[in-house]
């Protein structure tokens, strides 16, 4: 099941037939009888939408929960109407967020609910034929995307906040999709020196929203002494054209004097236009120095850029968005101030130049450059324009134009702002965006205090909707939620956020390190007083940048990347022991299973993630044969990279009459995880505690007798979760021998996660035992007993089959009675739900005709396969890479 990205006519029309109930908006809709327009209350309360434990909004996922509604219109409020934000998201967000997880049909537009609602009125609203838990209908099409990085921003703090401050600004990028900026150092006074630069640093880590690095600038005089802040800086920024500070440099013994002294790792930005443009090219190949070009403009730019790439030359170079979007067409109708900027708005010509030659551009930054109206209304009107608010608005409508792909986008606004200034990765980190809405960029600007935009009035699709920055929505539908001070100066995350392990050994191989240690990398060679007579050479030729579209070694970084870290004690898995499922909550298994997703899609695309436990070794210690969990585990620790040793309980010591603790202490001592089964219930329990006091390593428990088997339940879930989309308000029907499977023990202890009902049915004394049936109440589960298969297949979402084990049995009269009782067979199934799925542990006898295995339905075989993605997960988790304390 999927959440369709489009929204037809026709695909209106079937969820329409399914309306059995009631509707639930935020809206009156007065005109039709069978649907029940209700305005919710939440209270201001609680801070999380999946666990939410107080007041209306669980009242809300309860009815959502149970079906109760089919069908949700929530129509998000825009322009007329003030946005409030209760606690954490708008009530909008949160009722959304709600029917998206519990699958219940969603529509948020306008004009489509106008659309379901004259559907609804054609076709009477009849009787429905159709199940409304198996098709999740919305009008968005929410993208997930990283957070974007703005390499040259104006905030004007110090000196002219009265156009623009670290709170104002940052607040603006962040509702602009940017979660990290790089400030210009022409402020008043400008960062030009140790006391300059640490006014400013001082002022932004009080002040800013997201976070930030801090250029500082080129002068007449310093470029022996700047370079020593070279490590702390974003990058050295040179004026060698129009400006109106003392940073404008026009003699060429200065310039040359700053590429000579400012370290050749280290990142050189300039302000060239024209001939200055090709003369700093020149001179920077002759001293082989990389550099960086500022907001190219021109076709004749552009194009000996290209040829300047072509040459090897070490040279990149940025594109802001008003020279791809404005031309001197757009002169007039912006007047005469406020058409001011520099480099000047080019020939029509010059800006189809750019777009033809996009693969040229490294990088869209946006030279958001603040004044207020009046300034630019002014007889003297400085140039510039503000950008930050608007840049991905544009630039998402270019892609949905096709004149951008997605990927150029992210290689130009994520990847190579990073790779070319040595950025870091910010943990936890991405937006959201629905690339269908169509909006038209209004006359002032939300959050910047420049209070007008040069694309007033310029119709755009796509949106920024969520913007989670660190692990925090940092800014939800018009709202920025985070206080000045959260944003960080990532250039002194080195210290604080590597340990000195991850800093060794500082090896660089690519030209742009993608595995977020190069800032730390960057700062140790930059600092290190050897590596300036000597500068490591880092090739900046364009030709060798990887792609996300090759298959390369990136790719292990990025997933590497994707596993979740610095996560709170109580939800991090890392180093723990996975002993039983009681040890769970909501979040962790939600960390579990999105990891698990995202190493199914890397695998099934044949993607490598053997970077992600490269060199950790796993020991399998098996006192119980079974040959499925085992391989299981195997073959999950070898697909990320890892090694496996292993030992039975037939061969080696164990034979000498070892114990199970030392044993399973000498193994632990060889690697970094170990997995065990034992027949014994409780004996991995007791080898985990003796092992505490021995060889800290985290161990994994595959299976204790009778007792738990967590990763078989977690796989099981994770089945349904992939089957059917949802856990939620699904029927789970347990058969077969409930008294001694342990994998049903333990499943039905974890969906206690979830809101679900619970059907066993057995043969008779083989029933739930009582213990797990008085837990499974105590969380309110309902549950329902039943001795007939047939009765309980109509209503059934999930049918768990186990198999009945023979020697549970007295005699061979009573055995077989027992399993021939329920037996899964096409005919049977002719009973079931048509969207419903048959999930079984393996191995089977003849629970299930074989002939039933060609049935979409039948997802055992799938099952089995899941196991291995979330067993990764479990694996990539518990090894926290290297985070172990
Ligand atoms: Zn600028």
């Amino acid at each position: 099941m999927e959440l369709a990205q489009d929204f037809t006519f026709q695909k209106v029309m079937e969820p329409v037939r399914g309306i059995e109930h009631r509707i639930f908006s935020d809206y009156n809709i007065k005109t039709l009888s069978k649907v029940e327009a209700v305005q919710w209350t939440f209270e201001a309360s609680s801070t999380n939408v999946s666990d939410d434990s107080g007041g209306e909004l669980r009242h809300l996922s309860e009815f959502l929960a149970k079906k109760q509604f089919d069908l949700i219109i929530n129509l998000p409020m825009r322009g007329g109407g003030a946005r409030r934000v209760s606690s954490f998201m708008t009530h909008g967000y949160r009722t959304r967020r709600l029917a998206v997880d519990y699958s219940i049909p969603l529509v948020t537009d306008v004009k489509c609910a106008k659309l379901l609602i004259e559907a609804m009125r054609l076709i009477g609203c009849r009787e429905p034929p159709m199940k409304t838990h198996t098709d999740c209908i919305s009008s968005r099409s929410l993208l997930k995307l990283p957070g974007f990085i703005d390499v040259h921003v104006h905030v004007r703090e110090p000196g002219a906040t009265h156009k623009e401050d670290y709170d104002t600004c940052t607040a603006a990028a962040l509702s602009g999709g940017v979660t990290m900026i790089c400030a210009m150092p022409n402020t008043n006074p400008p960062i030009v020196d140790k006391e300059s630069f640490k006014l400013v640093s001082d002022l932004a880590k009080e002040h800013a929203r997201c976070d930030y690095a801090l250029y500082v600038g080129a002068t007449s005089d310093n470029a022996e002494t700047i370079c020593s802040l070279a490590p702390n800086a974003a990058a050295l920024k040179m004026y060698l054209n129009d400006t109106f500070t003392t940073m404008k440099l026009t003699d060429m013994t200065i310039w040359e004097k700053h590429l000579q002294c400012w370290p050749k790792n280290g990142v050189l930005c300039v302000h060239a236009e024209k001939q200055s443009m090709a003369a700093v090219i020149l001179l920077a190949s002759l001293l082989d120095r990389p550099i960086h070009i500022c907001h190219v403009a021109r076709k004749e730019e552009i194009l000996m850029i290209a040829l300047a790439k072509q040459r090897r030359v070490k040279v990149t170079c940025e594109v802001c968005p008003h020279h791809l979007f404005l031309s001197t067409n757009d002169l007039e109708k912006l007047g005469p101030g406020h058409c001011e900027v520099r480099p000047v708005l080019c020939s029509p010509e010059d800006q189809q130049a750019l777009w033809e030659n996009l693969d040229v551009i490294d990088v869209f930054a946006t030279d958001h450059a603040p004044h207020t109206v009046e300034e630019k209304s002014s007889k003297n009107p400085p140039p510039g324009y503000p950008g930050i608010e608007t840049i991905l608005p544009l630039l998402l409508t270019a892609v949905n134009e096709g004149r951008l792909t997605l990927d150029e986008l992210i290689d130009k606004f994520h990847r190579n702002p990073k790779r070319i200034f040595h950025l870091p990765e910010q943990m936890s980190t991405y937006i959201e965006v629905d690339m269908n809405e169509e909006w038209t960029i209004p006359a002032t600007t939300q959050f910047s205090k420049a209070k007008w935009t040069p694309f007033a009035g310029k119709k755009v699709k796509g949106r920024v909707h969520r913007v989670v920055l660190r692990g925090e929505v940092a800014y939800v539908e018009g709202e920025v939620l985070v206080q000045p001070g959260f944003g960080q100066n990532v250039r002194e995350w080195h210290s604080k956020y590597l340990s000195p392990a991850q800093v060794e050994p500082p090896v660089i191989k690519e030209p742009f390190d993608t595995d977020g240690r190069t800032n730390d990398i960057f700062t140790q060679l930059l600092s290190d007083d050897k590596h300036k007579q000597q500068p490591l050479q880092r090739p900046h030729s364009p030709a060798v940048r990887p792609r996300l579209d090759s298959v390369g070694t990136s790719h292990g970084r990025e997933i590497v990347n994707a596993i979740p870290t610095g996560l709170p004690p109580t939800r991090s898995l890392a180093g723990k022991d996975i002993l039983s499922v009681d040890m769970f909550t909501k979040d962790m298994l939600n960390d579990i299973f999105n990891l698990a997703q995202t190493f199914k899609a890397y695998v099934v695309k044949g993607r490598p993630l053997d970077e992600v436990l490269r060199g950790k070794i796993m020991a399998a210690i098996f006192y119980e044969v079974s040959t499925r969990t085992q391989n299981s585990f195997t073959a999950a620790m070898q697909r990320l990279g890892g090694r496996v040793i292993s030992m039975d309980g037939s061969t080696s010591s164990v034979k000498k009459g070892e114990t199970l603790e030392d044993s399973v202490a000498i193994m632990a001592g060889y690697a970094d995880v170990v997995v065990l089964r034992h027949p014994q219930p409780g004996a991995v329990a007791r080898a985990a505690h003796h092992l505490k006091g021995v060889v800290k390593r985290p161990l994994i428990n595959a299976g204790d007798g009778v007792g738990e088997h967590p990763s078989q339940a977690l796989l099981d879930v994770f089945t349904i979760r992939e089957e059917i989309g949802t856990v939620n308000g699904l029927t789970i029907t347990l058969v077969g021998d409930l008294k001694h499977g342990r994998t049903v023990h333990s499943l039905a202890r974890l969906l206690t996660l979830y809101v679900v009902n619970l059907i066993y049915v057995s043969p008779k004394g083989l029933e739930m035992p009582k213990e797990i049936m008085d837990f499974v109440a105590s969380k309110g589960i309902s549950q329902k007993v039943f001795n007939s298969l047939e009765e309980v297949l109509p209503q059934t979402d999930v049918l768990y089959m186990t198999r009945i084990q023979h020697e549970r049995f007295k005699s061979e009269e009573e055995y077989k009675a027992a399993c021939g009782k329920f037996v899964v067979t096409p005919k049977l199934m002719t009973r079931a739900q048509r969207r419903m799925i048959v999930m079984h542990p393996l191995p089977r006898i003849d629970e299930i005709s074989t002939d039933f295995d060609s049935d979409p339905r039948a997802a055992y075989f799938r099952q089995a396969e899941y196991g291995m993605f979330v067993r990764m997960a479990l694996l990539a988790l518990v090894c926290g890479r290297g985070q172990q304390h």
